[in-house]
């Protein structure tokens, strides 16, 4: 069973494969012409053999003609000696000789069986206004001459001449040609089957090539390949080229991640190591020590936690299809609700926050994403203050965005650290971000946010003067199949 299964997906793809167009174009390409050429070789053959007859016979009856016009036999008078040219002409030819005379009357049938009858018909007719006609008769296989008797110098016809003749000999050379023609067709086939099955070989090797290559496991995605046998095969591997380009830096980004969450993940857990064996090891610990520590640990447990949501915030939202929520939203209740929440943190530190709202917005968009997008901002837009700074919020439209701004009096981003702020663990100042709480993911989780809502988010920064951060929105939401056959069409 799983023999004739093989042998069946052998032969279906055996079926589909260029190999085998290839031999069936090379061979029909091959043997087509050879079959015109045989018809036309052999139409040609039976035309001309059938001409020459014709002139033969032609030329001889001319003869006889001549005689039948100069002895008067056409008006009576007997003559043997015609009477016997005439039979032997119909012998020479095994062919049957009429002779008539100018009122359509068969003065002479060489087979007897027509005489003194009158004959008229087409042909018959044409030659006595001195045509001379050849019928050709390729079915019943005989040839009919006529050949009109006529002086030249009255231009008056007296009788003419009939002549059929058998043409199967003709018949039998077109057949002994076109078995020729036959036998060399099959050498020919046969040479044609053997060049094409090493043609179509040496021709799809390049492509045997490049799988080959791609399916060498020790190269797998470590070099690039390259394959000039053809523009085609080259393009191939071009194309494989980049794909394990992006493979790569997906991996390369894959490895950094999951080693920069290991890292920050295991930080809070060394402190917390640090601390539970200082206590251990310790014989009698104060109380204020004890209760010191524990906060510690739990802080570090909080930021443990930090970390895991966040992370989780930010895996969510990179999957494929990520669940996305989208309801109409008033944006100016939504950014109202994140500055009430974050307003005990600004007042702690000092940090005047303002929201500035020029128009009511609603918008489609999945609020909780886009809650956590614009907190992590103004959190940062705090976060990285100076005493007694100032944030400020302003929200804006057009008829197809709205606009957030988060704008700080704040430390600023060095310009050479801005490319890099929405990357996930990156942190401008590691100790400094660490202290007040950061995980270096909140922007990337931002930008992701804003994407997810086909967005776009900007940073303009001086350092020692501040930063602000536009978020723009479109106002109703495209899902990314819609958005892609717009483009689509839009290419076309
Ligand atoms: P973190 O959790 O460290 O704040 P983010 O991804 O939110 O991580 O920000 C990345 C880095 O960008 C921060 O560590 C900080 O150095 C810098 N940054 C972000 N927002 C601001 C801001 N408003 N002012 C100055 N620096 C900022």
């Amino acid at each position: 069973m799983v023999t004739i299964s093989r042998f069946k997906e052998r032969l279906r793809r055996y079926g589909k494969s260029l190999r085998l167009r290839l031999f069936v174009i090379l061979l029909l390409v091959g043997i087509l012409p050879l079959n015109v050429l045989k018809i036309g070789v052999l139409s040609s053959y039976e035309k001309q053999a059938v001409k020459q007859r014709a002139d033969q016979v032609r030329s001889q009856c001319r003869l006889i003609a001549d005689q039948l016009l100069t002895s008067g036999y056409l008006n009576g008078s007997q003559s043997d000696v015609i009477d016997s040219e005439v039979r032997m002409l119909g012998t020479l030819y095994s062919g049957r000789v009429v002779v008539l005379n100018s009122n359509f009357r068969i003065v002479l049938d060489t087979y007897g069986i027509d005489t003194d009858k009158v004959l008229i018909a087409q042909e018959v007719l044409e030659a006595f206004s001195g045509e001379e006609t050849s019928n050709y008769n390729s079915n019943e296989q005989f040839l009919e001459v006529t050949v009109p008797v006529r002086d030249e110098n009255t231009q008056k016809t007296s009788g003419m001449m009939i002549i059929a003749v058998p043409t199967t000999d003709i018949r039998e050379g077109r057949r002994e040609i076109s078995g020729v023609i036959n036998l060399m067709q099959i050498v020919l086939v046969l040479l044609l089957i053997g060049v094409a099955f090493y043609l179509t070989r040496l021709l799809v090797r390049p492509f045997g090539k490049v799988t080959a290559r791609l399916e060498n496991d020790d190269q797998f995605l470590e070099e690039d390949i390259s394959i000039p046998d053809y523009t085609e095969t080259q393009m191939l591997a071009e194309a494989y080229n980049r794909m394990r380009r992006r493979l790569k830096e997906q991996e390369d980004s894959r490895q950094e991640f999951v080693s920069n969450v290991s890292h920050e993940l295991k930080t809070p857990l060394a402190s917390m190591k640090v601390l539970a064996d200082s206590l251990t090891t310790q014989e009698s610990v104060p109380n204020e020590v004890y209760r010191e520590f524990m906060t510690d640990m739990s802080s570090e447990i909080d930021r443990e936690n930090q970390i895991i949501n966040d992370l989780l915030s930010l895996v969510k939202m990179n999957r494929k299809s990520p669940d996305i929520n989208i309801r109409e939203t008033n944006i100016n209740e939504m950014i109202d609700l994140i500055l009430k929440r974050l307003r005990p943190i600004a007042d702690k530190n000092n940090i005047e926050l303002v929201l500035e709202d020029y128009k009511p917005i609603v918008a489609e968009v999945d609020e909780t994403k886009l809650t956590l997008a614009i907190t992590n901002l103004v959190e940062n837009a705090i976060k990285y203050n100076k005493p007694n700074g100032w944030v400020h919020v302003s929200l804006n439209m057009d008829s197809s965005f709205f606009f957030i701004k988060v704008e700080d009096s704040g430390i600023g981003i060095p310009e050479e650290s801005q490319p890099y702020i929405f990357e996930r663990f990156y942190r401008v100042d590691k100790s400094h971000s660490r202290e007040i709480g950061g995980t270096g993911l909140g922007l990337a989780i931002t930008q992701q946010a804003v994407l997810m809502h086909h967005g776009a988010i900007r940073v303009y920064s001086k350092p020692g003067e501040g930063t602000t951060f536009t978020v723009r929105i479109p106002m109703k939401y495209q899902a990314w199949e819609e958005k892609q056959e717009d483009s689509h069409e839009a290419d076309e």
